[in-house]
C-alpha cells in the first residue's frame, strides 16, 4: 500500500496541497522527496496518485495524476450515538467505527453520562477520524455530529432506519431482527458507563425504538458500539 494523505484543500486544475498534519507527516515523518507518489484522499469519496511537486515550510504542493471514486463504504446509513466514555478510550471507540464504516457518530448527553463531548475533544476525535481513514483506506471520513441530548436523539431518528437502543436484559438479540433497509440502513444508541436510566429506554421504545440486548456479559461502551457496528455492517452489505 502506498501511504495515503487526506487533502481537505480543493484540488485546482489538478494542483493539490497537503498543509497542518498531513503535510508535517509527509514531510518530516516520511521524509519525502520532490517526485515521490503518494495516494491522496479527499473525504468524500475521491482517491487520487499524485506527484510530489514543491516542499515548502508548513505545505506540500503536489500534481495529480489520476483520480478515482473508490467506494469502499458500507451501502447504507450507519449512525451511532454514544454517550462517551472517559479518555483513550474516546479515540479508541471512534477508530473503530470508521474502521467498520459507520457514516455519522453522535455524542449523547445522558442522565448518567460521565464524559462531556467538549469542542476540544470532538477537534481530536475528529484528527482520529482522519487517521484511522488514511489507515483502513476508506475514502470517507465518518461525520463526527454536534452533540444531542438522548430525546432529541431518538425523536429525530429516521423512521425508515431499523433503530436499536442496546440495554442489558432485554428480550430481543441482535440474531432476530430483520435485515436494514438500504435506504434507512441502522441507527444505534450507546448508554453511558453507568447504563440508560428505565425512562431513556422507554421513551426510546416508544419512539419505535427497538431495545436489544448484547449478551449475558456487561459490555464497556465502546465494545457495545463496537459490536453493534460490526453486526450492523455484515447484515447490511
Ligand atoms: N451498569 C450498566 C451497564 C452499562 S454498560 C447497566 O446495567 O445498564 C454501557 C452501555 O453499553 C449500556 O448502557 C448499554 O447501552 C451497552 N451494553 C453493555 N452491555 C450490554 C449488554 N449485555 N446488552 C445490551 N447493552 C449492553
Amino acid at each position: 500500500m502506498s501511504h495515503r494523505y487526506y487533502v481537505e484543500e480543493p484540488i485546482i486544475e489538478a494542483q493539490a496541497t497537503l498543509a497542518g498534519p498531513e503535510a508535517h507527516h509527509l514531510a518530516h515523518v516520511m521524509r519525502t522527496k520532490v517526485g515521490e507518489v503518494v495516494t491522496l484522499f479527499d473525504g468524500a469519496g475521491q482517491e487520487h496518485t499524485a506527484r510530489v511537486t514543491k516542499i515548502e515550510r508548513a505545505t506540500i504542493r503536489l500534481e495529480v495524476l489520476s483520480s478515482a471514486a473508490v467506494d469502499r463504504e458500507v451501502p447504507c446509513p450507519l449512525v451511532v450515538g454514544v454517550s462517551l466514555p472517559k479518555g483513550d478510550r474516546q479515540r479508541w471507540l471512534v477508530e473503530k467505527l470508521v474502521e467498520l464504516g459507520v457514516t455519522r457518530f453522535v455524542p449523547l448527553t445522558t442522565a448518567r453520562g460521565v464524559a462531556q463531548p467538549t469542542d476540544g475533544a470532538l477537534a481530536r476525535l475528529g484528527r482520529s477520524v482522519i487517521e484511522a481513514a488514511k489507515q483502513c483506506e476508506r475514502n470517507r471520513l465518518m461525520e463526527i455530529a454536534a452533540p444531542q441530548k438522548w430525546n432529541d436523539f431518538i425523536s429525530q431518528a429516521a423512521p425508515g432506519a431499523l433503530r436499536l437502543v442496546a440495554h442489558p436484559g432485554m428480550a430481543t438479540q441482535l440474531t432476530q431482527l430483520p435485515a436494514p433497509s438500504r435506504e434507512g440502513g441502522v441507527m444505534a444508541a450507546v448508554g453511558p458507563e453507568g447504563g440508560l436510566t428505565d425512562e431513556e429506554v422507554r421513551a426510546a421504545t416508544e419512539a419505535g425504538w427497538t431495545a436489544v440486548d448484547l449478551g449475558p456479559r456487561i459490555l464497556r461502551v465502546e465494545t457495545a458500539a463496537t459490536l453493534l457496528a460490526g453486526w450492523a455492517s455484515i447484515v447490511a452489505s
